[in-house]
């Protein structure tokens, strides 16, 4: 990257999931991207458990040797060790390995044209003739761009979003984890979600054990547990019968993952958000990878046209519209939130255990709600950054139409 201030149509802020995805697709329209992130190896710090559910799966290829194992089964835990036992026919999850994944996807991206900036930690953006102006900070000195339009991927906590004067997250909880390798697995790979308040206030404890990584970690809202506590607890209790001692710890995880439903106001002339910034997440499972990835679709898209003239383009890009499906997992979310004590949470999981409870939980671990349809086909990633629609006969052109 030379020390003179470029010129370019889109800067993207954030070089996580989300703004990969979206540098990726506007580079292989042709359009000029700058991706800066403050972090310089994108295989580290990683912050996510990674659990790429079955939708995503079908619709955005992932390279075999960067996912682990299929899941099939998830168990369910009451706060006094009752296990449930839900098994599917599919394979509902896999856990990324996330370190493969971002710096694939940069490689694809830079080899679209994305002009990569390691290190660039954003300091402000400031309205100039043609759009933004935008300061970093980085090893080499402070630097600035110049772009027609940014895009603020830059996460939950998104100083894009408020230096657009665009909406920003209130409500998040914060999740710690750690991951393992070597830890002998008896039975198949499965998922373990533990609904236990003391250790998980307002959410769940974890354990994705696929049979090469096992994480184990926790999540809840902040105020209402103190996280890296909660984790040693959790680990000391041989969650889900796993004898951790017999692998090898390879890093702690964690951040905070907004839970409010997608921002309404996610857009303006000037630029626009994705992923965490936008509250992409869905605010029942925490789960933002698919949301990330699917918003990021419908960006690259809005962004591309509003570039070559299309005034209403912007218009397509409102968090309104999402929000409204999002209404009934909101509702689930303050259920979640109020279950403050064991007792009651022992209550939810016998309910659970039902036929229509259990049918419930199906829904919610099978299902396919992570993230509305964005209105734009998905299409699949090819090495070099070229988004091509699914070809027909493909699993991924199967999915779309099913929707
Ligand atoms: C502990 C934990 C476990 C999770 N597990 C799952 C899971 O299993 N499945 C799932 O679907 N979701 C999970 N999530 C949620 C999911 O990880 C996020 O929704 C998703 O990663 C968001 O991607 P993103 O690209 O929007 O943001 P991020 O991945 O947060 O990327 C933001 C990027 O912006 C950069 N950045 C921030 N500020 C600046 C700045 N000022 N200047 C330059 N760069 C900046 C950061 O360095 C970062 O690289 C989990 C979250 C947590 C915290």
């Amino acid at each position: 990257m030379s020390a003179a201030a470029p010129r370019v149509d889109v800067a993207v802020v954030g070089a996580g999931l989300a703004g990969l995805e979206c540098a990726g697709r506007l580079a292989a329209r042709g359009v000029s991207v700058l991706l800066a992130d403050r972090r310089r190896d994108l295989a580290r710090q990683v912050h996510t458990t990674g659990i790429f559910v079955r939708r995503t799966l079908e619709d955005f290829p992932f390279p075999e040797d960067a996912l682990g194992p299929a899941i099939r089964h998830v168990t369910l835990w009451s706060p006094a060790g009752r296990r449930l036992d839900l098994e599917s026919r599919e394979t509902e999850f896999r856990v990324g390995r996330m370190g493969t994944i971002y710096t694939r996807r940069l490689a694809d991206a830079v080899a679209a044209g994305v002009e990569w900036a390691p290190g660039w930690r954003l300091l402000g953006v400031t309205a100039a003739a043609g759009g933004s102006r935008l300061a970093f900070d980085s090893r080499g000195g402070p630097r600035a761009v110049t772009a027609r339009f940014v895009i603020g991927a830059d996460g939950a906590a998104s100083l894009v979003a408020r230096e657009l004067g665009l909406d920003r997250n209130r409500e998040w909880i914060v999740g710690v984890e750690d991951v393992f390798t070597g830890v002998p697995l008896e039975g198949p790979p499965r998922l373990h979600a533990i609904l236990e308040p003391r250790l998980a206030p307002g959410y769940i404890a974890w354990v994705a054990a696929d049979g090469v990584e096992v994480h184990v970690g926790t999540a809840g809202y902040p105020g209402r547990f103190e996280p890296v506590a909660a984790l040693d607890r959790l680990l000391a209790a041989r969650p889900a019968g796993l004898d951790l001692a017999r692998g090898r710890w390879r890093e702690r995880r964690g951040g905070r993952i907004p839970v409010g439903g997608v921002l309404p106001r996610i857009a303006c002339p000037r630029g626009l958000l994705v992923g965490d910034a936008a509250g992409a997440v869905s605010p029942l499972t925490a789960g933002g990878l698919d949301p990330c990835l699917r918003l990021s679709a419908l960006a690259a898209e809005v962004t591309a046209s509003a570039l070559a003239g299309d005034g209403a383009a912007l218009g397509r890009y409102a968090g309104h519209g999402f929000r409204a499906r999002f209404v009934s997992r909101l509702w689930m979310r303050r259920a979640i939130a109020a279950v403050r004590l064991p007792a009651l949470a022992e209550l939810a999981c016998l309910l659970l255990r039902t036929p229509p409870g259990r049918a419930l939980a199906a829904h919610v671990f099978f299902g396919r709600g992570s993230f509305p349809d964005v209105g734009v086909e998905v299409g699949e990633a090819r090495p070099g950054g070229a988004w091509q629609p699914a070809p027909p006969g493909s699993p991924a052109a199967a999915a779309q139409r099913r929707r």
